[in-house]
């Protein structure tokens, strides 16, 4: 983990350099990949060091984590939430959260609805999707995609914005450059089917490890941790 503003800054303009350089590669502008700053287990002053560095946007994946930073660091930053999300803890992100990451079954798109009904609130969700097939992975699986986005789009405190996926952890991000591009085309297939009450305005896809190949394949939020915090601890 880092400790040093200077090491703090010089990774933040590597990585958002390195962000710009594959949104170039691929012809796209790089204002439209936005960059999340994963901060699980960054200490709240780390985060308010960066915010101040020009990251805007931070996402958690734990809701206690989440809720205790949220109330303490003062600053007007964006929340995303990206871990799994129990449906008893939804009424902890409330006004706190900009987009939610992981949509990824029924239980808690119902959870969503009756909470946002309640406080009259539209949440702003991605749904994730296990392109993998990985056992261990959240996520719709690919062939239910169209219906449970069907199903979910019925709901009026929803809005799905789009897709978001995790691929297998590999040294080389060569080799899940299939997944990013399996997701652009799952969402490619959504568009098309022109259902009421969704867009599929963001791709999330690519982390520390593979964001430039996730970039290449169209990625418009990338959530990367370590490359700017150090390696967790
Ligand atoms: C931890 C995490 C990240 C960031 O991982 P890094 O490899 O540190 O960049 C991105 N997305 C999710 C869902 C995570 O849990």
């Amino acid at each position: 983990m880092i400790r040093e503003n200077s090491q703090l800054k010089e990774n933040l303009e590597s990585v958002k350099g390195r962000i710009r350089d594959a949104a170039i590669r691929a012809g796209r502008s790089p204002d439209d990949v936005l960059l999340v700053g994963v901060t699980k287990t960054v200490r709240p002053d780390i985060m308010r060091n960066a915010y101040d560095l020009g990251l805007g946007d931070f996402g958690e994946n734990r809701v206690q984590e989440f809720i205790r930073k949220a109330d303490i660091i003062n600053r007007e930053c964006r929340w995303h939430f990206i871990g799994r999300l129990q449906t008893n803890k939804v009424k902890y992100l409330d006004h706190r959260v900009s987009l939610i990451h992981s949509l990824d079954r029924e239980e808690l798109a119902r959870a969503l609805q009756a909470r946002g009904e309640r406080i009259g609130k539209v949440w702003d969700v991605l749904v994730q999707v296990n392109v993998s097939g990985e056992d261990t992975k959240a996520g719709v699986p690919p062939k239910d995609l169209k219906d449970f986005v069907r199903a979910v789009a019925k709901l009026g405190n929803i809005q799905i914005k789009g897709l978001m996926t995790i691929p297998p952890y590999t040294e080389d991000p060569e080799e899940v450059r299939w997944v990013f591009r399996e997701l652009r085309k799952l969402a490619v297939d959504m568009q098309r089917e022109r259902i009421e009450n969704i867009n599929m305005e963001f791709l999330s896809m690519g982390m520390s490890n593979d964001f430039e190949v996730a970039i290449e394949e169209g990625a418009s939020i990338v959530r990367v941790g370590s490359a700017i915090f150090g390696e967790r601890v």
